[in-house]
């Protein structure tokens, strides 16, 4: 199968990555950043997670250092907004997320699922593509307790020592997130290992995203 390629080792590429809580762009795009830079892409990054309050902006910090260890430009902003009540908050978010349109100018935007079925990533997957009209967005994937995964259509390959890096990190930096069931290896291994079996990926794993719509030059 021919493979599009956002970017070849030795260029730049800009990308906006957009999480409603502290873990969000980590577990959906994690391995995907991971290996853009170990490609030898030259990443900037702007990191938005927009509810890290308290004991969550700490592990925000310290989790988007090390997933863009490397990267030739980061810059990671953190909102207060309140887990759980961003449809309520809307007006206030929609404005926040505006306001990078000045700071920024993104090839790529990471961002949540138009039908995951957490209200905070809807609300900000919304108004992602509200604010954002002439860019390539991709939509990534957070396994959880609803079972909304859906059918994919744009996959990342992965090497096994990216995924290995990824759920290491993971469960190094998210110590919040330890009480939860279904925040281990087994979790995020399985799902790249679906999505890597869906797209051939020689490693065997991959990460996915809905590409809703894509300009071919
Ligand atoms: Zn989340």
């Amino acid at each position: 199968m021919r493979a599009l390629q956002l970017a070849r080792p030795g260029e730049r590429l800009s990308v906006l990555c957009l999480g409603a809580h502290s873990d969000d762009i980590e577990i959906g795009a994690g391995a995907t950043i991971l290996g853009w830079i170990a490609a030898g892409i030259h990443l900037d990054i702007h990191w938005c997670v927009l509810g890290a309050r308290e004991s969550r902006a700490a592990e925000a910090e310290a989790s988007a250092a090390a997933f863009t260890a490397g990267a030739a430009n980061v810059r990671v902003e953190l909102g207060q907004f309140k887990d759980g009540f961003f449809p309520y908050d809307g007006a206030e978010i929609k404005a926040w997320i505006e306001g990078l349109k000045s700071k920024v100018s993104p090839d790529v935007v990471l961002t949540h699922r138009r039908d995951d079925a957490h209200q905070d990533h809807r609300e900000v997957c919304k108004l992602t593509w509200n604010a954002f009209r002439d860019h390539l967005i991709l939509e990534y994937e957070i396994p959880k307790w609803d079972g909304d995964l859906g059918r994919p259509n744009f996959y990342v390959p992965l090497d096994k020592s990216l995924l290995d890096r990824k759920i290491a990190y993971l469960l190094q930096h998210f110590a919040t997130q330890r009480s939860k069931d279904w925040f281990d290896a087994e979790t995020f291994r399985g799902l790249a290992r679906l999505r890597g079996m869906e797209c051939r990926s020689p490693s065997g794993y991959a990460e996915a995203y809905v590409a809703r719509k894509m300009r071919l030059a």
